[in-house]
């Protein structure tokens, strides 16, 4: 094999990476995953990492899971690819869909299959709006969602993410998207109670709606938990209020049940977590743990009934429904049943990451923890009794960040948001040397900003 030096200067000579400043990565090398088991890591120097990320919050069920490899290899020797355009079908895509209609909340009764989140919210964008004009609407054409959601890369997931710096890449939003602002109480809520401002931030909906004029909206998405913004708990006031403004205009509301999707908050779905009954619901990530891409919608029977009356809905992909990946997801919700994994993280992992996340907020460095469930954020604050940040140029997320990976873990950094989200298979004692780790860091990083 190659030495890790052999690896970085082909990587840096031929691989343009997503999300990546590829100048900083052209002067320190990437860091070569090589292979992985549970919740570690190893990379092309033998460095062992514990992946308080599950990749990119996506492999729940934890690495190595021989199941879903062998459901795959099945599948692949019976069946490699066949498409489900033109009135074709195959087993593995029927039995996934049937089973993700048991595993989904009631009103859910198809599935629209894509290859990842970002088809999915494209996907969203096409039928709410072929939805309104089917029932005699066209004009119910605007989506509206949050600054700093993240909804994925093509270009309708990118306009309606809220993500600045992809808006001024390539000319974004598309036309008849529209942005009200985050339910951030670190941001924009402090002087008031939590609860009272997810009220005062579900009401931004309700404002925008006015000004747009209702007969114009055709629906809103959010994150039940905003994941790459920064993991932005809302208050619990918000989404229900939410859900209110959505019924009383008639307006479909979508999940984007990317990352919580499938176990992440301690139920199924985010939804059930913050108590909302949406109408479409974008998945991906978790459903297969990453293993292999797939991604997709929920529908729900108000609006597959109307789509199943209208004709045809000209929309789909090669890959909508691929055997294997479809065999493999249909394996890793089986594991998930199996493994009791959701009530695991509602009763024993989170209630437990939770509570040992109190050492961390009691740390020096940090202002504030939020967590639900097997996400959550660490806010670094230069002056802890003020709750006043650092100068985002001294980037001390990243500083705090480079020390996670130069002591086997891997956090994200958001500003000063250093973010985690692990494997659901997490023991107490993999929690214990998480929090551990992180602590270790936050020492670290401390040191470094007080030389
Ligand atoms: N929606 C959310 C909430 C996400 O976090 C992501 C990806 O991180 C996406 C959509 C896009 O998914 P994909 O990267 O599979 O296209």
């Amino acid at each position: 094999s190659r030495s890790t030096r052999q690896w970085q200067q082909a990587d840096s000579a031929h691989f343009l990476h997503p999300f990546t400043d590829h100048a900083a990565l052209a002067r320190k090398g990437a860091r070569i995953i090589t292979r992985a088991e549970g919740i570690y890591l190893w990379d092309s120097e033998g460095h062992k990492i514990l992946d308080a990320m599950s990749g990119l919050w996506c492999v729940n069920t934890g690495y190595g899971q021989q199941g879903l490899v062998d459901a795959a290899t099945r599948q692949m020797q019976e069946l490699p690819f066949y498409n489900a355009f033109f009135q074709t079908s195959t087993p593995p895509a029927i039995e996934l869909a049937e089973l993700l209609a048991e595993v989904t909340p009631p009103q859910f009764d198809k599935v629209f299959f894509t290859c990842s989140g970002s088809e999915g919210n494209d996907t969203v964008v096409r039928m709410v709006r072929h939805y309104w004009a089917s029932l005699g609407q066209p004009q119910r054409r605007i989506l509206i969602s949050r600054h700093n959601g993240y909804h994925g890369s093509t270009m309708a997931g990118a306009s309606l993410g809220g993500m600045s710096g992809m808006h001024a890449q390539g000319g974004l939003p598309i036309p008849d998207i529209h942005h009200i602002q985050q339910p951030h109480w670190f941001e924009h809520g402090q002087g008031q109670s939590r609860e009272d401002f997810g009220l005062t931030a579900a009401h931004w909906l309700e404002d925008k709606i006015l000004e747009l004029g209702p007969e114009r909206v055709a629906a809103f998405i959010g994150e039940p938990v905003q994941g790459a913004g920064g993991v932005i708990v809302p208050p619990s006031t918000y989404w229900p209020e939410i859900q209110r403004i959505c019924d009383k205009y008639g307006i479909l509301l979508v999940s984007d049940e990317v990352i919580c999707g499938f176990g992440r908050t301690g139920q199924w779905f985010g939804c059930e977590t913050m108590g909302t009954r949406p109408d479409l619901m974008t998945f991906a990530k978790g459903v297969t743990s990453g293993y292999v891409p797939l991604g997709g919608v929920m529908v729900s029977q108000r609006v597959s009934d109307v789509l199943a009356s209208h004709g045809e809905f000209n929309h789909g992909f090669t890959y909508s429904g691929h055997p294997v990946a479809c065999a493999v997801a249909t394996a890793n919700i089986r594991l998930i049943q199996q493994m009791n994994l959701v009530a695991h993280v509602r009763q024993n992992i989170g209630p437990y990451l939770a509570q040992r996340l109190q050492d961390v907020a009691a740390h020096p460095l940090v202002g504030e923890v939020q967590s639900c469930a097997m996400m959550a954020a660490v806010q670094l604050v230069q002056d802890k009794a003020k709750l006043q940040c650092f100068k985002p140029e001294l980037e001390v997320g990243m500083l705090c960040r480079a020390h996670c990976f130069g002591n086997g873990l891997i956090m994200r950094a958001v500003g000063d948001r250093m973010i985690i989200a692990p494997p659901l298979v997490m023991s107490r004692a993999q929690v214990d040397e998480m929090v551990n780790l992180i602590l270790h860091c936050l020492d670290l990083s401390l040191q470094e900003l007080q030389q």
